[in-house]
């Protein structure tokens, strides 16, 4: 089963991938986590990544769409994935499609997460505060401001673009953690599947 989970900055994507992959075992993509491993290493890619995300900025889509084919090729995708941060723009919603199709796979469902602007920026300095190893370089007013403007000019269109192809599912996602995690399992009828 493949699925997406789409939702601003603070919705709690990672956390519900993370429960997702841990019940059914599919493999939780983010592609936040592939960059932020990238710039740790300081490889090209990641001195490439580091003042864009910064900046709460994008990546172009013809580079994420390249290390996202490279992902799902490996072998421990085979189960299914759950992309999370990935798509982020309609143009990568349109590379996706066809990376899947060229696979012979499906796109299984498409779960938004609908979060009030308000509760995302507390979550977010709440989580920036609670850092371990110190808060996300993004986790910051300015870089956090321009990540939800660019979450709403470019990767919210993105939520007609899946319910014009009967894929979205919305659920609340101000609610507690399993809250949030047994409407996902509704939505997507993932009862018994574990
Ligand atoms: P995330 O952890 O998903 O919030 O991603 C952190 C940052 O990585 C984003 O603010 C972007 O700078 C970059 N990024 C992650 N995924 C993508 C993507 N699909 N397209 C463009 N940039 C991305």
């Amino acid at each position: 089963m493949n699925l997406i989970l789409l939702g601003p900055p603070g919705a709690g994507k990672g956390t519900q991938a993370k429960l997702l992959q841990q019940i059914y075992g599919f493999m939780h993509l983010s592609t936040g986590d592939m960059l932020r491993a990238a710039v740790a290493a300081e490889t090209e890619i990641g001195l490439r990544a580091k003042d864009v995300m910064a900046r709460g900025e994008l990546m172009s889509d013809e580079f994420m769409v390249q290390i996202t084919r490279d992902r799902i090729d490996q072998p421990d995708c085979a189960s299914g994935i759950i992309f999370d941060g990935f798509p982020r723009t309609v143009a990568q919603a349109e590379a996706l499609d066809e990376l899947l199709t060229e696979r012979r796979l499906s796109l299984d469902g498409v779960v938004e997460m609908v979060v009030d602007d308000g509760i995302l920026i507390n979550r977010i300095m709440t989580r920036a505060a609670e850092q371990p190893g110190g808060p996300r370089e993004d986790d910051n007013d300015e870089a956090l401001k321009r990540r939800l403007d660019v979450y709403h000019s470019q990767t919210a269109p993105l939520i007609d673009y899946y319910r014009a192809r009967g894929k979205l599912k919305s659920v609340n996602g101000m609610a507690a953690i399993e809250g949030v995690a047994s409407e996902i399992v509704d939505a997507l009828a993932l009862n018994g599947m574990a």
